[in-house]
């Protein structure tokens, strides 16, 4: 038990990836710039079914997934300057990075060669780093958060990963007032780019396969819906868009031409799903008519993580979450159904003393 022991849910290997067990592990060694967090909420990413079915190539098992944290500090380390004991605050998918190189200080702390995940990472001193689905994570202060008063845990924590993951890449590629936006697929991570593309100023499109997400769409704030199963979808529309950013999370018959000849000249196609499997085909002459760029995004900085949380507070941003309660049942009742696509739109973990006293 805390504070020698944690005590969370694992998925025991890729056979079982929907069958987590009560597990008990040693956290890393507690350093300077730690701080312990007693969780309190934590998302279901599509990042831990994946990691649980093996599918991107997890082989450390068993593992505690769950990276949209949020909890109240419990111990922080004697150089914590950010984070008191008792504060509420949060913790994302990255938990590590080496903080001194150029890449780091341009705030560029997601890109460092030494950067770690929240989970299924090894730490220097070869501790298997667990996630969220847990009783407590330990985490350097520059990785933990401070959540705004004005923010629920559970709409706050999956924007930790998912509204992150939409949120940088929009700022960065320059989503804003006059700007108009495509936001392709409309699941976790893409109804965060509805919301956060609309809260920048951005005009704003939503582009699904069916009109099945319609009206969800339109009620995050979408200015219009592109359903591509309609032949000719994209005509209307071509050379328009300044910026598309794509969640999409499946390459079966997916074609990029369409979707670039939505591009203006110069126009940005940013994807930050990441499919399983072998990805896209590309020649040179699929980017020939609009001069269009390609290019992918890892969540995003301290800065903007803040940046990102402020906006929400302020402008009232509300993550569409259902909650299930932590426990074997229910992460593995999550991890199901987040496989099935059966979440609108993500599952935030809940109850947590019901589990951990
Ligand atoms: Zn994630
Ligand atoms: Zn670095």
């Amino acid at each position: 038990m805390y504070p020698e022991t944690f005590e969370g849910f694992a998925i025991p290997s890729a056979e079982e990836w929907n069958h987590p067990k009560r597990f008990e592990f040693k956290p890393k060694p507690f350093g300077d710039y730690d701080i312990d967090v007693k969780i309190i909420a934590c998302g279901v990413c599509g990042s831990d079914v994946h990691t649980a079915t093996g599918g991107w190539g997890n082989k450390n098992w068993p593992l505690v997934p769950g990276h949209e944290i949020i909890g109240h500090a419990v111990k922080v380390g004697p150089k914590v300057t950010t984070v008191k004991v008792g504060d509420r605050v949060g913790v994302g998918a990255q938990i590590s990075a080496c903080l001194e190189c150029n890449i780091c200080k341009e705030d560029n702390e997601t890109y460092c060669k030494q950067q770690l995940d929240t989970y299924g990472s090894i730490y220097p001193d070869g501790t298997l780093a667990h996630g969220g689905y847990s009783s407590h994570i330990r985490a350097h202060e520059h990785f933990t958060f401070p959540i705004p008063e004005k923010l629920e845990s559970e709409l706050a924590a999956p924007m930790l990963c998912a509204g992150l993951t939409a949120y940088s890449p929009l700022v960065r590629n320059g989503a804003g007032p006059g700007k108009k936006v495509g936001i392709l697929g409309i699941g976790g991570i893409g109804h965060f780019g509805i919301l956060f593309s609309k809260a920048l100023g951005a005009e704003t499109y939503a582009i699904s396969r069916s009109a099945r997400k319609k009206d969800d769409a339109m009620a995050m704030g979408a200015d219009g819906f592109l359903e591509t199963q309609v032949e000719g979808w994209n005509k209307d529309h071509e050379m328009t868009f300044d910026l598309i950013l794509s969640t999409a999370s499946s390459n079966d018959d997916f074609s990029l031409t369409p979707y670039l000849s939505l591009l203006k000249v110069h126009g940005k196609f940013i994807a930050v799903g990441l499919p399983e499997g072998e990805g896209w085909r590309l020649a040179p002459q699929n980017l020939l008519s609009n001069g269009c760029l390609i290019g992918s995004s890892h969540l995003g900085s301290r800065k903007e993580t803040l940046a990102m949380l402020e906006l929400a507070a302020d402008q009232g941003i509300k993550s569409w979450v259902e909650t299930i309660p932590v426990g074997e049942e229910g992460c593995g009742q999550a991890l199901t159904r987040v496989h099935e696509n059966d979440v609108r739109y993500r599952f935030t973990l809940v109850d947590y003393d019901k589990q951990f006293s």
